[in-house]
């Protein structure tokens, strides 16, 4: 479980491990409530000032509550003004619902554990129209860092994630 969870590559920052490594710990507590293994942490400096899961399964199913969003809406309102200065560690490549999010609230950058071939928005970063270009290219996208980890978690998330909306729909 959480206590199992190995350390990213070396060449990987040791502030960036730590803070993917809370991530991947998030996501797992949240797989054991029983929602998808999914979380962000958002640090500002040294410092980590919020952090959440997805949580579009439980209480009630919701398909706006991912874990970048609820991290943003969780960072503290005094620190709102310094979004530009915090780093967003995903354990899942944002959906473009979250790439959205984060480059709307101009955050300065985004790390990311696994690359998400299904809905995985950093992907689409060549071929944004030039008006949205200039503000999602004005984020430090890094990622996948920590694939040995983030991808069997993330296969866990893709996997469930469709079982659960044909469930709901029959
Ligand atoms: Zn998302």
């Amino acid at each position: 479980m959480a206590s199992t969870v190995s350390t990213p590559a070396a060449d990987v920052a040791p502030t960036t491990a730590r803070f993917l490594r809370h991530a991947v710990e998030v996501a797992l507590a949240a797989e054991r409530g029983g929602n998808l293994p999914v979380a962000a942490v958002i640090a500002l400096g040294d410092e980590i000032v919020a952090a959440a899961a997805a949580r579009t399964l439980r209480p009630a199913a919701h398909p706006g509550r991912h874990a970048e969003v609820l991290a943003l809406a969780a960072i503290p309102d005094p620190l709102v003004p310094r979004l530009a200065e915090m780093t967003c560690y995903c354990t899942l490549e944002p959906c473009l619902m979250c790439f959205g999010a984060l480059v709307l609230h101009r955050i300065g950058g985004v790390v990311f554990g696994a690359r998400d071939p299904r809905g995985g928005a950093v992907a689409l970063l060549p071929y944004l129209a030039a008006d949205v270009a200039a503000e999602a290219r004005a984020v430090r996208w890094q990622g996948p860092v920590w694939p040995e980890v983030c991808d069997p978690i993330a296969a866990r998330v893709l996997a469930r994630y469709w079982t659960a909306r044909y469930k709901s729909s029959s």
